[in-house]
């Protein structure tokens, strides 16, 4: 069987095990439930998100300092990055006006009670605007890497590169070599991890399934449908769209080929988890030249959040209805852009969306302790959403490479060979 299907197998008996878990064993000292689901299967699934995440930090610097060494001083960079990051913004700005809109027409929140005693949700303190640009250049690489700070070490890493290509000593050739074969190790290391993943996967789903509150998820089914309905809405017609218009692309083979990359965004609730499969896929299935690909894979699993902001847009719009408040036109157009920015904000580890929707929720004057009515059934959302993230963030890759004539279009079209195993 190829690893694709073996991984969408996982994934299907994971949540049956997990489902039927819940069923025979209610309660949670049961031995099933404390033994097998909190026990074995959340001990594996911990061993395969740490295996997966210890592979971030030297895959993202070795492959991009690979892919800026080549690219070197190509005066293509800048169009490159631009485009990347335009992109990013606006497929998340078009996913928050879908949500608010959606929002507004189901209203979900109508006829939920407003919550009498609330726990006190405290939203973090967001820094200022210089010092989150001021926080993108490094001034200790290693501190930088030891953190797992994306946008630093893409900093750092372009840099690099960037040196590499530029130094006329003939060692430079030796160095670009060197992280070349790096790059190669540290690939195949991802692949072993990919066979494991089926494992993985079952056991991070089983684990789930059994302790899943059914009942929050029963309670706020209008506000948990709508919010599927837009990330798929999304996920399936804007992306779909894009690829159509801007890159002559078919989003049924793109579609086809991030199976495995949706399946482990979805497992692991991380796009910053999902960084090495993302990658590999990018590269090796969909055809997109490393060059774009080293830089545009890790900055949108930092910055680009389309299934996050989508949630924000959806929760704001609940939390609006239920406390029975009037947002104005203005006041959405300020969701729009706060939403686009948290998203930037929100790390791609799982649930963060939750604590940047805070901020999101002050801007338009509502109170935050909305939260509490929602993050009961954001576990199941956050999965969902993470599947959505990391799928924006392959288009806009592919999409870029293709108009920046770095998209090996045979390799996008070649059928996957067994999936590559
Ligand atoms: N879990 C999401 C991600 O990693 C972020 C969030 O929405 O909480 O992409």
């Amino acid at each position: 069987m190829s690893l694709t299907k073996r991984i969408l197998l996982a994934m299907v008996l994971g949540v049956a095990t997990g489902v039927l878990i819940h069923l025979i064993a209610p309660s949670e000292e049961h031995f099933l439930r404390a033994w097998l689901a909190r026990g074995l299967f959340d001990g594996i699934g911990q061993v395969f998100i740490r295996s997966l995440t210890l592979l971030v930090v030297p895959l993202v610097f070795v492959s991009l300092v690979c892919g800026s060494a080549s690219l070197g001083g190509h005066s293509r960079m800048g169009a490159m990055a631009g485009k990347t990051v335009a992109l990013y913004l606006a497929t998340t700005a078009v996913a928050i006006t879908l949500a608010l809109g959606i929002g507004q027409l189901v209203k979900p929140g109508e006829g939920i009670d407003m919550p009498g005693e609330v726990e006190n949700f405290s939203p973090t303190e967001k820094p200022s605007i210089k010092d989150t640009l001021v926080n993108v250049f490094p001034s200790n690489p290693v501190e930088a890497m030891a953190e797992g700070s994306m946008l630093q070490i893409i900093v750092f890493a372009l840099l690099l590169g960037l040196a590499i290509s530029q130094s006329e000593h003939k060692a430079s050739r030796y160095m670009q070599e060197f992280f070349n074969h790096l790059n190669t190790v540290v690939l195949k290391l991802v692949m072993i991890l990919m066979h494991l993943a089926p494992y993985g996967v079952f056991c991070l789903l089983a684990k789930l399934f059994a302790d899943l509150g059914w009942q929050a998820i029963a309670d706020l089914a209008l506000y948990f449908c709508t919010l599927l309905f837009v990330l798929l809405l999304h996920g399936l017609g804007t992306y779909t769209l894009l690829l159509k218009f801007l890159g002559r692309l078919s989003p049924r083979i793109f579609l086809r080929k991030m199976w495995p990359v949706m399946v482990f965004g979805f497992s692991t609730a991380s796009s910053n988890a999902t960084i090495p499969v993302t990658l590999r896929t990018v590269e090796k299935d969909l055809g997109v030249d490393n060059r774009v690909a080293s830089f545009s894979v890790p900055l949108g699993a930092t910055i680009n959040m389309d299934g996050t902001a989508i949630m924000q847009g959806v929760a704001t719009a609940f939390i609006a209805q239920v406390y029975a408040i009037d947002i104005s036109l203005m006041g959405y157009l300020m969701v729009v852009l706060t939403a686009t920015l948290a998203s930037i904000g929100t790390a791609g580890v799982p649930g963060v969306g939750m604590i940047t929707l805070a901020m999101v929720l002050q801007q338009a004057g509502l109170p935050v302790e909305g939260v509490a009515l929602i993050i009961g059934v954001d576990r199941l959302l956050d999965m969902v959403r993470t599947a959505v993230n990391v799928t924006g963030d392959a288009m806009v890759s592919t999409v870029v490479a293709n108009s920046e004539g770095m998209l090996d279009r045979k390799q996008f079209e070649r059928p996957l060979e067994s999936d590559n195993t």
